[in-house]
């Protein structure tokens, strides 16, 4: 399973297609990408291996889109389906989640969601986080993350993007992986896992347990879950191929 996000000055398809295709080898049953364009989201996902997922994607590779997240999901919660493919997203349609691991909790946070009338599409744990965030989002799509990953129980690599909010990416972790990437550009990355983001930088940040980042074009900062207090990281330069 693999997480890649990007926000910066390349035309994301081929990026996330990449990026998904060097981490193949964590294992998968399913994948989807999703970019803004035009101020829509646009999503595909697929059953199976990334070949189907680049040819339901080809027309796009070119598309004047960059900003996006790609997911290999390794189903734990509902079968492989292209329904359960990430991303997965809340009810307006207007906001996409991308994670890798567990929502232990998911179940009473879906009820909950059910009787504030959210519908639900998918038998995944994931779904719950794109709602609960609809739920606390008025605005500020950085504290509606937080506020709802304060509710979550359980591991998660996690990326969200937003129509609302083009200008960011938000990731985060707690117990599953997830390194940023920053190219010489100023072009932001997230990933499982480094060989994703080898091709375009050896500059990385990672990103430790209950940390939440913000990525942008030109700027990047990482912030603790629990308290909202900024996190100063240095830059790790990868030395390996
Ligand atoms: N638990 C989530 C699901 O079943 C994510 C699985 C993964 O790590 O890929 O959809």
């Amino acid at each position: 399973c693999g997480i890649v996000g990007y926000i910066g000055k390349r035309r994301v398809v081929p990026v996330l297609l990449e990026g998904l295709k060097r981490l193949e080898y964590r294992g998968y049953d399913s994948a989807g990408v999703v970019y803004l364009q035009d101020n829509e989201l646009r999503r595909y996902r697929c059953r199976g291996k990334l070949a189907g997922l680049e040819a339901a994607v080809s027309a796009a590779l070119g598309s004047p889109a960059y900003t996006g997240l790609g997911h290999t999901r390794w189903a734990t919660h509902g079968a492989p389906t292209e329904q359960n493919a990430h991303p997965h997203t809340d009810c307006s349609g207007r906001l996409v989640v991308v994670h890798n691991g567990i929502i232990e909790n998911y179940h009473s946070l879906r009820e909950e969601l059910i009787g504030k009338g959210h519908r639900f599409t998918s038998e995944t744990d994931t779904e719950v986080l794109a709602h609960l965030i609809e739920e606390h989002l008025e605005g500020d799509l950085v504290a509606a993350v937080r506020a709802s990953l304060r509710r979550v129980e359980g591991s998660y690599a996690v990326g969200v993007m937003c129509a609302d909010h083009p200008d960011l990416l938000v990731a985060a972790r707690n117990h599953s992986p997830l390194v940023l990437g920053v190219e010489e550009d100023g072009s932001s990355f997230m990933a499982s896992d480094v060989p994703a983001l080898l091709p375009y930088t050896r500059q990385v940040l990672y990103l430790n347990d209950e940390e939440l980042a913000v990525l942008r074009d030109g700027a990047r900062q990482i912030y603790r879950l629990d308290s909202g207090e900024p996190v100063q990281r240095d830059i790790t330069v990868i030395d390996w191929n």
